[in-house]
């Protein structure tokens, strides 16, 4: 019989699986507050709960409950990356940063990535598989107790496409957000996608809180087919239109992330095209530049042209910042922790 992946049940769910057992529902009640609440790493903290009870959850139950395999300090702003290993034997990263306005965690959403964007550590081994609810949770609530510090903002801009994995995605929005787990704000999360349309329309209809912030990376089509295989499936006007589509059900500002990968999108035509593309957008377009990874021959765009084209959007009234780099000392850059550690395994 298949054990249970309990982390994953919302309350109503876990109340029906604890019936199942022959509990009674105030078991249920405690058991999701040891989950979701207290952060429980082990069922034996579970201490009000018999060890009758505990021995029949071990029999019946899978535990998602992450390793920590690395943890790295940042000696420059204190951001720390996490390195977990899931009760399978694959690893995952996670990154806790830390800014004025509180904690923000990154987490993954996948165990590698499909989706191969040309300048992406994650997807150079291709997708092994989605992660569950759980599994996108315990990397918050491991951060969380190893730190000791409240994590307030979430964003899924780890390993792996997020509307890849829609309904795991969701279930974890929904447990990271009740009032009787961390009870996060929607307005505090972010997801971010490479432009997986049906999925954002799907989102948008959810009416939920959330930011949503969109890879487009390249002020037109052609440019970005070189950079993201994705911009083959969907052309750029077609995500922009269902971003139009996410603004109007949500009232929420969409975010634009675009990489500046030095003399490949980072001109002054680039500039003044990515205005007009999103000129109509209520938006925000966060700058990154690139970080190089070695697999592939992308450079930096310099500091002036940085500025530049960030002078340029705002003289077209478009909001812009460029992205801080954080735990620059650590292998900050999406993927690449994970890869050295497997690179080495
Ligand atoms: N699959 C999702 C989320 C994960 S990637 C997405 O595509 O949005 C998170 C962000 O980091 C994306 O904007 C991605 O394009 C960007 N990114 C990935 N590798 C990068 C690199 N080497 N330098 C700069 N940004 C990178």
């Amino acid at each position: 019989m298949e054990k249970t992946d309990i982390k994953s049940l919302d309350y109503e769910e876990l109340q029906q699986f604890m019936a199942s057992l022959g509990e009674k529902p105030f078991r249920a009640k405690q058991l999701y507050e040891w989950m979701h609440e207290k952060l429980a790493a082990d069922l034996d903290e579970m201490t009000n709960l018999s060890k009758g009870l505990r021995k029949k959850l071990k029999e019946t139950t899978d535990y998602t409950s992450l390793e920590v395999v690395e943890r790295l300090v940042s000696g420059i702003d204190g951001t720390e990356k996490y390195l977990f290993r899931l009760s399978d034997g694959n690893v995952i990263e996670s990154v806790l940063m830390r800014y004025h306005h509180g904690n923000s965690v990154c987490i993954s959403s996948q165990v590698g990535c499909r989706m191969g964007c040309r300048f992406c550590a994650s997807t150079l081994g291709g997708l092994t598989r989605n992660l569950k609810p759980s599994e996108m949770l315990d990397q918050i609530y491991r951060i969380q107790q190893v730190s000791g510090e409240r994590v307030s903002n979430i964003v899924v801009m780890g390993t792996g496409e997020p509307l890849d994995n829609y309904d795991n995605l969701l279930k974890f929005i929904r447990l990271l957000t009740d009032e009787h787990g961390l009870n996060i704000s929607q307005r505090n999360i972010t997801v971010s996608t490479c432009g997986i349309v049906e999925n954002i329309r799907r989102l948008a209809n959810e009416k939920l809180q959330i930011t949503l912030a969109i890879s487009l990376h390249a002020s037109n089509q052609e440019k970005r087919k070189e950079l993201m295989p994705i911009a083959y499936k969907y052309d750029i006007h077609e995500v922009l239109d269902a971003t139009r589509y996410y603004f109007g059900q949500t009232g929420r500002r969409i975010t634009f992330e675009y990489s500046l990968v030095g003399g490949v999108n980072d001109t002054e035509e680039d500039a003044r095209e990515l205005s007009a593309l999103v000129g109509d957008i209520n938006c925000h377009v966060n700058l990154i530049p690139v970080n190089p990874i070695k697999e592939r021959s992308y450079v930096q765009s310099n500091h002036a042209v940085i500025e530049a084209f960030k002078n340029k959007l705002e003289k077209n009234r478009i909001n812009v910042t460029i992205r801080r780099e954080m735990g620059r000392d650590i292998n900050g850059a999406c993927g690449q922790l994970r890869k050295s550690y497997m690179d080495e395994n």
